[in-house]
C-alpha cells in the first residue's frame, strides 16, 4: 500500500471513518485490524450489507455513537494511489455547496478505482453472420454493443448488453462472435512543446505571456480569456498548457461536448505532436481504467474532458482551462447537481493552480466577476489573419414571409442560391430536432401528447415515429387520429431540422446536403467525419441544430441562415435573452474566414428586439450591460443568489401537499425571498408530478444554511422527493 504508516496516540481506538460511494449522510466507521495501517485517502475494501465495497478513508473525526464492538473491521487496503487531500477537500466542498450526500460526490471520483485484471482477449462480431442462426433480443443487444466499439471482454460485454455470460458463449458456438486479443493500451506520450508552435500576433503574445506567468506562479487565479470567434483564443491557452508542461505539471482542459471535439483534438495534436488523454462518460471501461490510473500516476500530462474530468485524481494539477465557459452543458442536472465551470474554479483553488475561462460570449456571471475584480480579463480584439467578422442582418418575417407551409423566406432562399452559385458553403440553423415539434389532427384538433410528460410528441419522419424529447417515449406515427379516428388527418405543425432539410432539397436540389443533429451525428466518429467532409468541400449546404454552434472552423462557409432567431426567447427564463445572443453569435461565428467575408441572416418576427439589435450591431458588450442593469435591482444572478427546490411525487395532490408544506416553512427575512410553490413548466415528467419553489437571496448571503434549516423543518413523505438545485440554469 502507499501513503505511509500513520502514528497514532495511545488512546486512539483503531477506528477510522470510511466514505462509501452511496448517498449516506457521511462516512461510516470501521475498525482497523492490527495487521493494517491506514491513512486518510487510502482506498479500502470494507464489508457493507454482506457485500464488499470500495471506500476511502476520510478525515472526519470518528463517530463515537456506535460502540467499538459493533463495528466491522476493514477487509484490506487496495493497491491504488490514495485519494489526495486536495481532491477530498474538493469533494467535501461540492457536497456542502450543492447539499449533496458526500458519498455520492465521491462516487464520481472513485468509480474506476478498483483494480481488476484487465482482460487480454475480447469478443468481436463475425460479419456477415452465418445464415440460419437464431436471433434473440439478448443476442441482438450483444451485437449492437459490439457494433459501436472495439472488442470487449466477457464481463464488460455481458454488463453492457444486459445478458448473462452464457448468451455470449452460446453466440461463440453459433459462430456469431470470435475471440480476439486486446492489446495493452499504450501509455500517453510526452507532448513536444515546440512541435507546432504558432507565431503569435502581438495581442496574442501579450495574452499568452500573462497566462504563462500565471502558470509559473503556481498559485490560484482566475482569468477570463475572451475575444471574437477566430481571434486565436485556443492558440493562446495552448501556450499556457505548454508552460504548465514545462513546469512538469498536469493540465486539464474542459470542453462542453467532448463528442464534438474532433477538430480540437486535431489542433492539439498539430500543436504538441501527440494526442491528449480524453475523458468522458462514453469510454469503454478498459480505457477509463487505464486513463484513470495514468492520471493518478502522473502519466497523463494533458487531459481533455467533459465535466466529470474534474474528479480525476491528478497528483499535480497546474492549470485548468474551461473552453466555451458560457455553455449550459457544463451544468450537470442529474445526480449531484453542479456547474462544472464554477467547480473548476474551486478545484483550481484547492490545488493552487490558475483557472482560465474562455469564450467569445462570456456568461454574465463571469463578466460580473471580472467587474468585481475577482477575475482578471485578457481580451483578443480581432480575428486572426485579417479575417473580418460576418455581417449580420435581420429578415423581418412580417414583411417577407415564407410561402404558405414553408419556413425559408425569399431573401434567405436567394442568399443561399447566390452563395451556392459562387461555389461557397451555406448553413441553415434551427435548434430543433426532428421533423415537427407538434402533430395535430385536422379534424378534431387533437394534439399528440406524451403520456408521461407535459410535452408534445415530436415527429421524426425518417424513423416514422413520434418521440418525447424528455422521457424518450416513442410510438409509430399512427395512421389515424387516436381521438376521432379520422384517417390521414394528422398534420405536422412547425419545423424541425428534418423539415427544413426537406424544404432545402426542394429549393436547392443540386446542393450536397449534410444534416448535423444529434440524430444524425451520434458520436465523436460521426462528428469527425462530418467536419472532414465539410472542410474538404464535399458538402454545399449544412443544416444543423445547436451542434453546429460548437467551435467548428469551416473555412469555406460564408453564409449562415438562422431559420427561427426568436426560438430561444420563448418561455422567458432568467437567461433566455443572454443564451439566445450567445448561441446565435456562436452560430454566426462559423461564417467567414480569411478568404471570404461571411454573412448571417436572422429570420425574426421582431427585428427591433434587443437581442436581434445586439447581433446586428455586433455589440454584445452593450447588450450584456443592459442585461446587467435589468438583473441588478431585483438581486437576480449574478447580483444575487438562487436555489430551486423541485418537489416531485406520483400524484398531483401529493406533490401539492409537500410543496405547500415547504411554502409554509419558507425562510423569510431581510434579503431573502421565496417564490412559489408553482407547478413546474414540465409539471409532469416521466410520470412524476412536479412543483417548484425558488429561493432568492442577496449575493452576500449563503443559500446553503438557509436551505438546510428549511429542509430540516419539512418531513418528506414516502414516494415524494425534494431535489435541490443551487444556482439553477434550467427552470423547467
Ligand atoms: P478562437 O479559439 O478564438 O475561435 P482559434 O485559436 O481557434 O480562435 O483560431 C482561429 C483560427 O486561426 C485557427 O484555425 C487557428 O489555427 C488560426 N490561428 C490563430 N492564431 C494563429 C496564429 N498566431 N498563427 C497561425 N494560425 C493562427
Ligand atoms: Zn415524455
Amino acid at each position: 500500500m502507499s501513503g505511509g504508516p500513520q502514528k497514532r496516540s495511545e488512546n486512539d481506538s483503531r477506528r477510522v471513518p470510511v466514505m462509501l460511494p452511496y448517498p449516506f449522510p457521511g462516512p461510516f466507521d470501521y475498525l482497523v485490524p492490527p495487521e493494517l495501517t491506514v491513512a486518510p485517502g487510502d482506498v479500502v475494501l470494507v464489508p457493507l450489507n454482506r457485500r464488499e465495497e470500495v471506500g476511502v478513508v476520510w478525515d472526519a473525526p470518528p463517530d463515537r455513537a456506535v460502540p467499538d464492538h459493533k463495528l466491522k473491521p476493514l477487509i484490506g487496503v487496495l493497491d491504488t494511489p490514495p485519494m489526495r487531500e486536495d481532491l477530498r477537500r474538493f469533494i467535501d466542498w461540492i457536497a456542502s455547496y450543492t447539499l449533496s450526500p458526500p458519498g455520492e460526490v465521491m462516487a464520481m471520483a472513485l468509480r474506476v478505482a478498483r483494480p481488476a485484471p484487465l482482460p487480454t482477449s475480447g469478443w468481436q462480431r463475425i460479419a456477415p453472420a452465418p445464415v440460419g442462426v437464431r436471433m434473440t433480443p439478448a443476442r441482438e443487444r450483444v451485437l449492437a454493443v459490439l457494433a459501436r466499439a472495439e472488442p470487449r471482454g466477457t464481463g464488460e460485454l455481458a454488463r453492457a448488453a444486459e445478458v448473462g455470460t452464457a448468451v455470449i458463449r452460446g453466440m461463440e458456438q453459433a459462430g456469431l462472435l470470435a475471440s480476439v486479443p486486446i492489446p495493452a493500451a499504450p501509455p500517453f506520450a510526452q507532448p513536444d512543446l515546440d512541435a507546432g508552435r504558432p507565431l503569435l500576433s502581438e495581442d496574442q503574445e501579450q495574452a499568452a505571456a500573462t497566462l504563462r506567468q500565471a502558470v509559473a506562479e503556481r498559485s490560484f487565479s482566475v482569468t477570463l480569456l475572451d475575444g471574437v470567434t477566430g481571434s486565436g483564443k485556443t492558440e493562446v491557452y495552448l501556450e499556457a498548457v505548454a508552460e504548465c508542461l514545462r513546469q512538469g505539471r498536469q493540465a486539464l482542459v474542459l470542453l462542453p461536448e467532448i463528442a464534438l471535439s474532433s477538430q480540437w483534438l486535431e489542433r492539439f495534436t498539430r500543436r504538441f505532436g501527440v494526442a491528449p488523454a480524453v475523458w468522458h462518460s462514453d469510454l469503454t471501461s478498459r480505457v477509463r481504467r487505464t486513463t484513470w490510473r495514468a492520471v493518478a500516476e502522473g502519466g497523463a500530462p494533458v487531459v481533455v474532458g467533459a465535466r466529470s474530468a474534474l474528479f480525476l485524481p491528478f497528483p499535480d494539477l497546474g492549470l485548468i482551462v474551461v473552453d466555451e465557459e458560457h455553455e449550459t452543458a457544463f451544468k450537470q442536472e442529474d445526480g449531484v447537481v453542479y456547474h462544472a465551470r464554477d467547480m473548476a474554479v474551486v478545484r483550481a483553488r484547492f490545488c493552487s493552480a490558475p483557472a482560465v475561462l474562455v469564450s467569445a460570449t462570456p456568461s454574465l456571471e463571469t463578466v460580473a466577476n471580472v467587474e468585481a475584480g475577482r477575475y482578471a480579463r485578457l481580451h483578443l480584439p480581432v480575428r486572426h489573419g485579417g479575417a473580418v467578422l460576418p455581417r449580420v442582418e435581420a429578415i423581418d418575417l412580417r414583411i417577407t414571409p415564407p410561402e404558405r407551409g414553408k419556413f425559408l423566406s425569399p431573401p434567405l432562399v436567394e442568399a443561399v442560391q447566390a452563395t451556392l452559385a459562387r461555389g461557397e458553403q451555406a448553413m441553415l440553423f434551427l435548434n430543433r430536432r426532428g421533423y415537427a415539434p407538434l402533430t395535430l389532427c385536422r379534424h378534431c384538433g387533437h394534439r399528440m401528447q406524451c403520456p408521461n410528460c407535459t410535452a408534445w410528441l415530436v415527429e421524426h419522419r425518417i424513423r416514422r415515429e413520434l418521440q418525447c424529447h424528455h422521457c424518450g417515449h416513442t410510438i409509430p406515427i399512427p395512421p389515424e387520429c387516436p381521438a376521432c379516428g379520422a384517417a390521414n388527418s394528422l398534420t405536422p405543425v412547425g419545423p424541425g431540422v428534418e423539415r427544413i432539410t426537406e424544404e432545402a432539397a426542394a429549393w436547392f436540389p443540386d446542393a450536397r446536403r449534410l444534416v448535423m443533429a444529434s440524430d444524425t451525428i451520434p458520436g465523436p466518429d460521426a462528428a469527425a467525419l462530418a467536419a472532414r467532409a465539410i472542410e474538404a468541400r464535399e458538402v454545399d449546404l449544412i443544416i444543423g441544430t445547436q451542434i453546429v454552434a460548437k467551435g467548428w472552423h469551416f473555412p469555406h462557409l460564408t453564409l449562415v441562415g438562422v431559420v427561427d432567431a426568436d426560438l430561444g426567447l420563448a418561455g422567458g427564463d432568467l437567461r433566455a435573452a443572454e443564451r439566445t445572443v450567445q448561441l446565435l453569435h456562436q452560430v454566426a461565428g462559423r461564417a467567414g474566414r480569411a478568404e471570404a467575408p461571411g454573412r448571417v441572416l436572422l429570420q425574426t418576427f421582431s427585428p427591433e428586439h434587443p437581442v436581434m439589435q445586439a447581433l446586428v450591431r455586433g455589440d454584445l458588450e452593450a447588450f450584456m450591460a443592459s442585461e446587467a442593469a435589468q438583473r441588478r435591482p431585483g438581486h437576480w444572478p449574478p447580483y444575487g443568489r438562487l436555489a430551486a427546490l423541485i418537489v416531485s411525487a406520483d400524484t398531483g395532490p401529493e406533490a401539492d401537499a409537500l410543496a405547500r408544506d415547504l411554502g409554509r416553512a419558507a425562510p423569510f427575512g431581510d434579503g431573502v425571498t421565496v417564490l412559489g410553490p408553482a407547478p413546474a413548466p414540465l409539471s409532469i415528467l416521466r410520470g412524476r408530478h412536479r412543483r417548484r419553489l425558488l429561493l432568492k437571496t442577496r449575493r452576500d448571503m449563503a443559500v446553503q444554511p438557509i436551505l438546510r434549516d428549511w429542509l430540516a423543518k419539512v418531513p418528506v413523505p414516502r414516494g415524494a422527493r425534494v431535489e435541490v438545485d443551487v444556482d439553477p440554469v434550467s427552470f423547467m
